[in-house]
């Protein structure tokens, strides 16, 4: 599905020696490179605080805290995700609130937010699930007129933009808090776990920080209910190289997507993915529709021809025993049971051949009996 070797032994030179720098300084926690990066990153997005933490998960949680909300306060998120984003919004008490997604981008259906709110809503949490920026626009202006809390989960969209009342933004700084993983198959992917939060308010850039560092802003004084949550130096060190060639990573998948998108499209069995305007897809997935409920046999078939391919996700999230209790069992959200159903993210990385692509293209084509 990936190839992080190849990716690594491409940049090994840059890479290995900003690891050695920080084996020289042993500065492994909180050491130089994390500020140094947090800084660069925070210049890549053009935002105006960047605040590192061990991953993802602990981004969304960081987030959620960080804005000072009450026991059972609606979250409205999508149903069609990773688990993080509703596990984060559970253990802190807080209600999720699932609801559709789109069926062309797979991103909350901003319609579907809309006949959700209710009075305690406070928080909607939008996915850019796949590499593509969820609506933006349209859910900043319903967060603006319902006085809510916009939390973005960009784990998967790293680098990718949207437009917002006519301007650019970098996908995460947009909302009041943006969420990112540094997983190693991300689009910024480090060499083990680690995460961050982005904001353009100080003050909550001030509580993301003091949440990371078990609430502490000065040491052994410990003012509010925090975590333990830090990037690792040697990982900040990877990631500061990894940034300057972000923009190549997103171009190479990029173009991998554009000879999928060519060589797949008189595949009338498949949906392909559908890029919207107002946004830029930086394909950390790509991911077809297989229409006629052949998805799981020619998920068969291509590894029976030596090609991995993966189901991002098997269950709605609405369906995970863990939280089908929330709803009792009775909620029923059409597309994301669909999507669950008929998805299948192929191979996309930045190291691709075309030999590869147009090997895994005519195997698809071969399938469908073309
Ligand atoms: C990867 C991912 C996360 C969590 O990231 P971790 O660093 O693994 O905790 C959260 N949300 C989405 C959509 C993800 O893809």
């Amino acid at each position: 599905m990936v190839d992080l070797t190849g990716q690594y032994l491409r940049l090994k030179p840059e890479i290995d020696e900003a690891m050695q720098q920080v084996l020289n300084r042993g500065d492994y926690i909180n050491g130089a490179a994390v500020k140094n990066f947090s800084n660069a990153l925070a210049g890549y997005l053009e935002t105006d605080y960047v605040v590192p933490c061990a991953n993802g998960t602990d981004a969304l949680q960081a987030a959620l805290m960080a804005l000072n909300l009450t026991r059972g306060d609606e979250v409205i998120t999508s149903a069609f995700s990773f688990v993080s984003t509703v596990e984060v919004i559970v253990l802190l008490g807080l209600k999720p609130v699932f609801v559709d997604i789109d069926p062309d981008t797979y991103n909350i259906d901003t319609d579907a937010i809309r006949n959700a709110l209710t009075e305690r809503t406070r928080v909607v949490v939008p996915v850019h699930l796949f590499g593509q920026p969820a609506q933006m626009d349209e859910i900043m202006e319903i967060a603006l007129s319902h006085n809510l809390y916009v939390v973005e989960d960009g784990a998967q969209s790293m680098g990718a933009s949207c437009m917002v009342r006519g301007n650019q933004y970098k996908a995460g700084t947009v909302g009041h808090i943006g969420c990112t993983s540094f997983f190693p198959t991300k689009n910024l992917g480090c060499f083990g776990d680690g995460g961050a939060c982005f904001t353009n308010d100080e003050q909550l850039a001030g509580r993301l920080k003091m949440i990371m560092n078990h609430g502490a802003r000065k040491k052994y004084f410990n003012e509010i209910i925090g975590m333990n949550s830090r990037l690792d130096t040697l990982q900040a060190a990877v990631l500061s190289e990894k940034l300057t060639h972000l923009d190549d990573f997103i171009d190479r998948r990029r173009s991998a997507s554009r000879i999928y998108l060519e060589g797949l499209k008189d595949v009338s069995e498949l949906n392909l993915p559908h890029q919207t305007e107002q946004s830029t897809h930086t394909f950390n997935q790509f991911t077809v529709r297989v229409l006629d409920g052949k998805r799981d046999e020619l998920k068969q078939f291509l590894a029976h021809e030596g090609i991995p391919s993966m189901v991002y996700y098997p269950f709605p999230l609405h369906r995970q025993p863990a939280f089908e209790v929330l709803s009792k069992g009775d909620l029923h959200l059409p597309e994301s049971e669909l999507a669950c159903i008929e998805v299948l993210s192929l191979p996309m990385h930045t190291e691709m051949t075309e030999a590869q692509q147009e090997y895994i293209i005519q195997r698809i084509k071969m399938f469908f009996g073309k």
